[in-house]
Parts: structure tokens; C-alpha cells; sequence
């Protein structure tokens, strides 16, 4: 591809290139409940850099990390099984509602997983419970305790809140007694073992008021997120990792992280970038409300056209879906109109990171309207003249499912109740015409016997789909086919034409 038409893409991997040796492309998230839209940009924008790294003969290590351990702060909305009880706990602790995985955090990530192979993502993914079970945090923990006025007063600096004067909270146990992560609190670290109450409310938890300490390297504990993103960051000797452009407000975690990198682990911290949010129709998404679940936008829109949505606009701008069906249709017709034509290089450069496949062959409305004329796919292939299956699902999905739009719903009836126009329109073509010049021969007919071409439409609409309007009568000339149309329409108009007593414009 051109030349810095990739803008912030290779912006970011020649900086990556600039720093010496292995390269890690970081990303990661909580695995709180079903994956949606918002999810992709996590793994989606490091995968695009890591990929133009690969295209600058780099080889980074791209990887992902599960947070399994976060604590499970509410229930999301339609779940399935009775998990109140298990707030406050981490979430490699609280039961898989579908019961195919150990537990609720590791579902979540395996659908996650899941859904970034079928963008073609392909990250090394790391539980992170595996980090903390390994021992990786473990020297890092004794470093936050040693320096523990240090670390309470960037958190207080860079989070713009005051912690309590007794504040140790540099790890968060598990409560032995009850499980819960989110309500312990730290009262002592003798060097060995860390000494916690569980008696904290956090409004979705209350601790049992159990007292107890745990070895550190019982690894029952993780640290809270400010300082395991910088932790973490550290012994992974990450380069680049980005954030929603939440974390990097004033009084967000970036802030922290890094002044935990330079002051307390004397170190440069990665580079970074952030992302603006995903909306759905203005709303932001979310895991727990269940909105934008990815599962229902992934069955009627190809991963193309998904990559491409998020790719189309400056990564810090939010990006709005609308994801009606007018919606969705008018975003894959916007995909591809550009892959027709592309244009704009901004848009160029979100296609080439899109990989399309090259199925897209004919419009994907005029295989939706097809599909419903022939109602078999081997047929509907036929009829528009393509040979990849690619699409079938899709195709079927929009069908078959509820989001297709009333003005794409048609239903092939030739009939009768017509003028003499749609006779001498179809009279004047010999069969082989496309639909876009059929559609054009019935304005010159139109205007030759002096009636209204909206009227003219109409009545092509009519005589086909039984109805005043409808899709665009080129690409449902297309769908039914022209010889089929002249076959059935003329036939019977004939018929009816010698048997009636119309006067014949032709
Ligand atoms: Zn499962
Ligand atoms: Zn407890």
C-alpha cells in the first residue's frame, strides 16, 4: 500500500520499529460477559499494527491477555442461572452459566477467542491467572510494598482520589474463607505472608469480616488493575499497547501506569495509543447490559465489512453503528462502493486492513433479492453468475432472520392488473439486457408515450412484486432475470390484453 496512507497505523509501527529488540504487541480484557462490538477494538487495532509490523519485516509477538481474575461485578443482563451470589469473587471462581468451561471467566474469554479467529486475529492468549500462578507478579509485589508511601502517593496523584490512611492495598487477596477478591483489604505484609481483613463494602459486595494471611507466593491474589497493567507490562517487556480513551483521562490508569514505570520500576514505560468507544445507535456498549453482543452483528455482517467499519474513521473518534437493517445494509453498501471505487485513501487503507475476500463479486442486496426468487442457494448463485460460497450465510441470515427491510422483501408474482406500458417496455427488450439498462428503456418508454415515470415504476413494481414500490427495479431485474420477467409478464399480459378490452399503447 501507499506510502503513509496507513496514518496512525504507521505512525505507531514505525515507533514500534524504532525500539531495539523483540517487539510485544500487548492487548487484553476482562472477560465480564458476552463479547461485543466494543470488545474487537481491543484485539482489532493491536492485531492491525502488529500486522503492518509483519508487512515492515518485523516479527512481534502479539499477545492478548484474559483478565480471568478481575472480580465478577454484576450479573449481565439475561443470564441464564442464579450468580448473585458469587459478586465480589474473581471471575475464574464463578460458575460457567452454559457449564462448557471451568468457569464464567474462561467462557467469556474462549468466546472471545472465538469470535477473533473469525476476524482472522490470531494473538498468543494468556489467562492471566497463568501469570500470577507462574510467580511473575510476585517480585513486583514486594517492590510495591517496600515502597508503599511512594506507590499510595502516585496512585492519589495520578487517580485524583485520597486513599485511606491505612491503605496496603497493593494486592487484593482472596478471602480463604469466602472467595470474594473485591472486599479484602490488605492490614500487613511481614516480608512472607500478607495479613487481610475481609470487611469492605463495594456496593455489588460486602465481605464476610473474615481475618487471616496468606503466603504471597500462595498466589491466592492479584494486584488491583493500576498496578497490574504496569506489572504486567514490565516482565512481558511490552512495546505498544493501547486503551480505550477512558484510561487515558486525566485521572485514568495510563497515568498511573506510567508513572509507576518511570518512579517506582525505573523503567520506560511501552508506547501507547487510545481508541475512542463503539457506540450502538449513540449508547455505549456493554458486557454487563448486553448491549451490541457481537453474536447477532457477526451473523449479518461479514468480518470485512466489520474491520472496515472500525478502520473507516480516526481511531480516537467514536465510531456509531447503527445496526438496524437499514443500517447494516447501508454500511456493507458503503464497503462496497469503495472496494468498487476506492477514493478516499483514509477509506483505502481501512480496506486493505480489512481483507476482504473476493466474493464480493455482485452486490450483496442483489443476492439477498435473488435468493428470495430462487429460495435455493445453488440457484441463487446461478442467477446472479457467482461461484463463492462465501456469502451464503449471510445471504441466509438476512432472509430468513427479522433485520431485512420491508422495502428488500419481495415476492416474485407476475401479474395482470396492469397498463399496456409494462407490455410495450418489455416488447422494446430483446432478454439479454442488464437490469440497469431495462430500467433505463422503461424511462425512455415512459417518456415516448407521455406517462409519468414514477408512474412507470409503479407499475413495473406492481406487475413483478405486487406492489407500488420496492427495491431498486434495476438490481430486481437482475434478481429475477430479464428473460424469466419478459417470459411470465408477457405471457400473461398477452393473454389478457386479447381477452380485454384495453387500449394498447403501443
Ligand atoms: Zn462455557
Ligand atoms: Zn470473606
Amino acid at each position: 500500500m501507499a506510502d503513509n496512507a496507513g496514518g496512525w497505523i504507521d505512525d505507531l509501527a514505525s515507533s514500534v520499529m524504532k525500539v531495539k529488540g523483540k517487539h510485544v504487541i500487548a492487548s487484553a480484557i476482562t472477560t465480564s460477559g458476552p463479547t461485543h462490538l466494543g470488545t474487537v477494538e481491543e484485539f482489532f487495532f493491536p492485531s492491525v499494527v502488529s500486522e503492518r509490523l509483519k508487512e515492515m519485516g518485523d516479527d512481534p509477538d502479539f499477545i492478548f491477555i484474559g483478565d480471568v481474575m478481575d472480580a465478577f461485578d454484576s450479573v449481565p443482563a439475561g443470564q441464564k442461572g442464579d450468580l448473585a451470589y458469587y459478586l465480589g469473587k474473581p471471575l475464574i471462581s464463578v460458575p460457567d452459566p452454559y457449564g462448557c468451561h471451568k468457569s464464567f471467566g474462561e467462557h467469556f474469554l474462549q468466546e472471545t477467542v472465538d469470535f477473533m479467529h473469525k476476524l482472522g486475529v490470531s494473538p498468543r492468549v494468556i489467562p492471566v491467572n497463568k501469570l500470577y500462578s507462574e510467580g511473575q507478579y510476585d517480585e513486583y509485589a514486594k517492590i510495591f510494598f517496600t515502597r508503599l508511601d511512594d506507590v499510595k502517593q502516585i496512585l492519589e496523584r495520578t487517580s485524583l482520589k485520597k486513599l485511606p490512611p491505612s491503605w496496603k492495598d497493593v494486592i487484593m487477596p482472596i478471602c480463604e474463607k469466602c472467595g470474594n477478591i473485591a472486599t479484602t483489604r490488605v492490614t500487613g505484609f511481614d516480608g512472607e505472608y500478607v495479613y487481610y481483613a475481609d470487611d469492605k463494602d463495594v456496593g455489588y459486595a460486602k465481605g464476610c469480616g473474615h481475618q487471616g494471611k496468606i503466603p504471597l507466593s500462595s498466589h491466592q491474589w492479584k494486584m488491583p488493575w493500576r498496578l497490574d497493567w504496569p506489572t504486567r507490562q514490565a516482565f512481558l517487556g511490552v512495546t505498544l499497547e493501547g486503551a480505550g480513551k477512558d484510561h487515558h483521562t486525566k485521572g485514568g490508569s495510563w497515568d498511573t501506569a506510567e508513572a509507576i514505570h518511570r518512579e517506582i520500576l525505573n523503567r520506560d514505560p511501552p508506547i501507547t495509543y487510545r481508541w475512542g468507544f463503539v457506540l450502538l445507535n449513540g449508547k455505549k456498549m456493554s458486557k454487563s447490559q448486553g448491549i451490541g453482543s457481537l453474536s447477532t452483528i457477526v451473523k449479518y455482517v461479514p468480518p470485512e465489512v466489520l474491520k472496515y467499519f472500525l478502520l473507516r474513521v480516526d481511531i480516537e473518534k467514536d465510531k456509531n453503528l447503527d445496526d438496524s437493517g437499514e443500517g447494516l445494509l447501508k454500511l456493507i453498501e458503503e464497503f462496497e462502493e469503495n472496494l468498487k471505487r476506492p477514493r478516499d485513501p483514509k477509506k483505502q487503507f481501512a480496506l486493505h486492513f480489512s481483507s476482504p475476500s473476493d466474493a464480493w463479486e455482485v452486490p450483496f442486496v442483489s443476492l439477498l433479492l435473488a435468493y428470495q426468487i430462487e429460495r435455493i442457494w445453488e440457484g441463487t448463485k446461478k442467477r446472479v453468475g457467482i461461484k463463492s460460497d462465501y456469502l451464503r450465510p449471510y445471504v441466509e441470515a438476512w432472509v430468513n432472520g427479522d433485520k431485512l427491510p420491508e422495502i428488500y422483501r419481495i415476492n416474485y408474482r407476475p401479474s395482470k392488473q396492469n397498463e399496456g406500458i409494462i407490455y410495450t417496455w418489455l416488447s422494446a427488450l430483446n432478454g439479454t439486457e442488464s437490469g440497469f439498462q431495462a430500467s433505463q428503456k422503461l424511462r425512455e418508454v415512459a417518456q415516448q408515450n407521455s406517462i409519468q415515470i414514477e408512474s412507470a415504476f409503479s407499475q413495473a413494481y406492481a406487475v413483478l412484486i405486487g406492489r407500488p414500490n420496492g427495491p431498486r427495479l434495476s438490481s430486481l431485474i437482475d434478481a429475477i432475470g430479464l428473460l424469466r420477467i419478459k417470459n411470465d409478464v408477457i405471457g400473461r399480459l398477452r393473454t389478457w390484453l386479447e381477452t380485454d378490452t384495453l387500449t394498447c399503447v403501443c
